[in-house]
């Protein structure tokens, strides 16, 4: 889909397999910049890359055309195609140092976060040739740059990517929402980074799970991902003061409970967000 001159959305959907019996319905959104060439904004998962090159081929364009891949982190849903992108375009890859690692080792990304299906979400790993830093501009072409926003918290090295000129801001999964899985590694750092998001007045908010927010909505819509968050602190410190274990999974289903959230959702990989709230 068109957004504007220039931007398109690609959205993908997917299954999380928790469980042989389970399973979390996703999707992702892809950003892709058509202009002189062709950059992308995240890759989705493994299986994006054949909807990529259609939506490329029925705007006109070649997969091949791919000239950068900008990554917001490296969590699967996010660099899930890269390494297929990379090896049928050439194109180059741009992320966040602390990051690297695991956009570079994935069988390291999935022994230190093992997410349920890993290998079926990413293609593999794919080498980082920029490694970017808060303001850095990117250059993609000619009156085409982007700025990388240093905004952690969701994870170490998670960054957005702004058009200063257009007011829009790539924000990945730095903006999470009410009902949305609690996935983050530092509150402090996630709230700082919505304050700097704020302070950037964008215009236009394209984010990897949320349909894009107009400027009107921008602010109701960080006020409730700091509410969440806050709610999800709050909740998680109550619930830690009737348990002596706050590694057990009894814990977090205790908190998954009380913040109303679907029990799919009792897995290791969010016992990090909640042990940051304590
Ligand atoms: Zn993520």
């Amino acid at each position: 889909m068109k957004l504007t001159n220039y931007i398109h959305l690609i959205k993908y959907p997917f299954v999380i397999p928790i469980a042989p019996d389970k399973k979390i319905e996703r999707f992702v959104n892809i950003f892709a910049i058509i202009a002189e060439k062709i950059h992308l904004i995240d890759t989705g998962v493994a299986d994006s890359f054949s909807i990529i090159e259609k939506y490329l081929m029925e705007q006109g364009r070649n997969i091949k055309e791919v000239d950068s891949i900008l990554l917001t982190h490296s969590h699967p849903d996010h660099i899930g195609s890269a390494r297929q992108i990379q090896k049928v375009s050439g194109c180059t890859v741009f992320a966040h140092s602390a990051e690297k690692k695991w956009i570079e080792n994935t069988e390291l990304q999935f022994s230190q976060r093992p997410v349920p299906g890993f290998f079926k979400l990413v293609g593999g790993s794919v080498q980082v040739d920029y490694e970017i830093t808060n303001n850095k501009i990117i250059e993609l072409e000619q009156g085409l740059n982007l700025k990388c926003i240093y905004t952690p918290g969701h994870s170490a090295g998670s960054v957005c990517f702004y058009s200063e000129k257009d007011k829009i801001l790539f924000s990945g999964d730095a903006i999470l929402l009410p009902g949305e899985i609690p996935i983050f590694e530092n509150l402090d750092d996630y709230t700082n980074s919505l304050e700097k998001i704020r302070n950037l007045k964008p215009k236009l908010i394209l984010s990897a799970w949320d349909e894009p927010r107009q400027v009107n909505e921008i602010d109701l819509l960080l006020k409730k991902s700091e509410n969440y968050i806050l709610n999800i602190q709050n909740v998680s410190k109550m619930i830690a003061e009737d348990f002596e274990d706050t590694n057990s999974m009894e814990f977090y289903k205790a908190i998954i409970q009380k913040l109303g959230l679907p029990e799919i959702l009792v897995n290791q990989l969010l016992l990090k967000s909640f042990q940051a709230c304590l």
